[in-house]
């Protein structure tokens, strides 16, 4: 028999478990299903410094942790599994996933974004130890040490003027001899001192001992190769969100994301979304969690109406 729920949520990130809790807490039947790890991407944080409620900082791992033992203390439960699709059917939602389908009343669908890797040796080993996706994550750990962007978007050179208020230089590195970045962002960034360009460039390798030290470039017109010291290397070539499983479902905007209104609700009654996966998220831990609250308070609107 295929199990019900009032709200199934899925992805176990900051959105997700923050979701789970106010909907367990509101006595909502609730089953959070997962494909990988619980904690989400906040999991593979070394140091997060700018949660609250944390003056220390607190590892990404542990924040986690925390989160899912803090739902599941108000009976969420869990199941590891991955989503593969949602069916709207007359008064209720099918979730099929790889362990069997679940019926929901409402769904909650915080599968976040994943940040496209380079893809060059030393990228996966370094990530965490000078290799980092998110600046306004990181850029406190590089005071007065060089940095490298790896981008020539709006996200990159966003990256790089936040950098630029922490590190000693910035260089934008970008495969292309021109920033694809909008004019006002390429003004900003190209009277900002400490911002240096190695344009038509690609990252080849990422080298350091315990951190990283230093990355390998080759000149993609010439072929020239050069090294370049750096301490941190942030990569912002773009954003992948785990909406595969939602095509012809959802409307999604041009990047894939989903368009929620102010409750969290996407285009479909008692369908929400929240966390990194929405159009216009700030991409951190504490706005996913505050999306999932939303979220979770509208689904129990929705269910009770
Ligand atoms: C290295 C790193 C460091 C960071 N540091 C900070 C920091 O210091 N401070 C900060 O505020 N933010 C930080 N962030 C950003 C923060 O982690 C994200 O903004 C936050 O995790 C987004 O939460 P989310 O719940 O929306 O999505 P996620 O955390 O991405 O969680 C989504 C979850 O959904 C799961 N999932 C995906 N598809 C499916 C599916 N089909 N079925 C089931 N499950 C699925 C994924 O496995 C994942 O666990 C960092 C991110 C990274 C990568």
């Amino acid at each position: 028999m295929t199990e019900k729920y009032d709200v199934v949520i899925i992805g176990g990130g900051p959105a997700g478990l923050t979701a789970g809790l106010y909907a367990s807490r509101a006595r909502l039947n609730s089953l959070l299903i997962e494909k990988g790890l619980v904690g989400g991407q906040v999991a593979n944080a070394g140091r997060v410094e700018n949660y609250p409620g944390f003056p220390e900082g607190i590892s990404g791992l542990e924040l986690g942790q925390l989160m899912h033992q803090q739902a599941t203390r108000f009976g969420l439960k869990t199941l590891l599994a991955e989503a593969t699709g949602i069916e709207l059917q007359e008064g209720q939602k099918v979730i099929r996933t790889t362990e069997g389908d679940f019926i929901a009343k409402a769904v909650i669908i915080a599968s976040g974004s994943e940040r496209q890797k380079l893809g060059v040796p030393g990228e996966e080993k370094f990530t965490g130890k000078g290799v980092s996706y998110c600046a306004t994550c990181d850029a406190a750990f590089f005071r007065e040490q060089p940095v490298a962007v790896v981008g020539g978007g709006d996200a990159a050179i966003t990256e790089a003027l936040h950098l630029a208020k922490f590190a000693s230089t910035v260089t934008v590195i970008h495969r292309r001899d021109q920033l694809r970045a909008s004019r006002i962002l390429q003004e900003k960034a190209f009277s900002q001192s400490k911002i240096e360009f190695r344009w038509d460039s690609i990252v080849e390798k990422i080298e350091g001992g315990d951190l990283v030290k230093r990355i390998r470039l080759c000149e993609v017109k010439t072929g020239e190769e050069s090294a370049l010291e750096v301490a941190g290397v942030f990569v912002s070539i773009g954003l992948k969100p785990n909406t595969d499983y939602l095509k012809g479902i959802l409307p999604l905007d041009a990047n894939g994301l989903i368009i929620t209104d102010e409750k969290m609700e996407a285009k479909r009654p008692g369908i929400f979304a929240a966390g990194d996966i929405r159009h216009n998220s700030a991409r951190q831990a504490i706005t996913a969690a505050g999306d999932g609250a939303t979220a979770a308070i509208y689904a129990e609107k929705f269910i009770s109406k």
